[in-house]
């Protein structure tokens, strides 16, 4: 069983993506890690990330390096955002998500493009999205709690622009850009807490899985 957890960033896709997991107790790949080491690599050899060549060769990141805490910030996200948009990234990257997605007993992986590109037999496919407001303020809200970035705390209008930058960025790529799957279930979240969001997606996701 494959489940495919798509969206914009911030859209708590990731917390969804770990409950829903841990409640068929099968692994999850935060595929957003892959691209954020990516892109952390290149500053760590002095590289650009506009550069395809440079992007390339950070690939090869040292696996220790996705436990690292700075792959969370917002500095790393952007790194991560201009890293994907090369296609020789995203064809390296293909087969280490893939081999995750076939392995026995299923997955559920987390990203912009698992329902397109990754993974277009998933059983189940999610879009998960909400307000380029409420995204932000999530995002902000959990900085401000998990002290990320805390050397100098960036305000709230700041994210936000940030959100609208890495959106447009994903969605305008010529590879592999940020869309719902034809099949997916689309689910904005703008209204609903973590609670509320996890309880509305398990029960669209058992319907689902009860039809296949
Ligand atoms: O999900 P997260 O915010 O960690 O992703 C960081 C960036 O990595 C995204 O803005 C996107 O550009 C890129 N990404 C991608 N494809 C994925 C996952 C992430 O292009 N499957």
């Amino acid at each position: 069983m494959i489940i495919a957890v798509d969206g914009p960033t911030a859209s708590g896709k990731g917390t969804i993506a770990k409950r829903l997991a841990a409640h068929f107790g099968v692994p999850c790949l935060d595929t957003g890690l892959l691209y954020r080491a990516v892109g952390r690599q290149v500053a760590i050899n002095g590289g650009d990330p506009d550069n395809e060549k440079d992007a390339l060769a950070a690939c090869d990141f040292p696996d220790a390096l996705m436990e690292d805490d700075i792959l969370r910030t917002e500095d790393s996200g952007g790194l991560a955002s201009r890293v994907s948009v090369h296609p020789a990234v995203r064809e390296a990257l293909f087969k280490r998500q893939r081999a995750f997605a076939e392995q026995p007993g299923g997955a559920v992986l987390d990203g912009r493009d698992i329902g397109t590109v990754i993974a277009p037999d998933a059983d189940v496919k999610l879009f998960i999205t909400a307000s380029v407001q409420s995204r932000a303020r999530r995002r902000w809200l959990e900085m401000v709690d998990k002290k990320l970035d805390h050397e100098e705390e960036i305000p709230l209008s700041e994210i936000e622009k940030d959100v609208v930058a890495r959106d447009a960025r994903d969605i305008n790529r010529r590879d592999a850009p940020l869309k719902a799957a034809s099949d997916a279930m689309v689910i904005d979240t703008t209204s609903f807490d973590r609670e509320q969001a996890f309880e509305l997606v398990l029960e669209a996701v058992q319907e689902a899985l009860g039809k296949t």
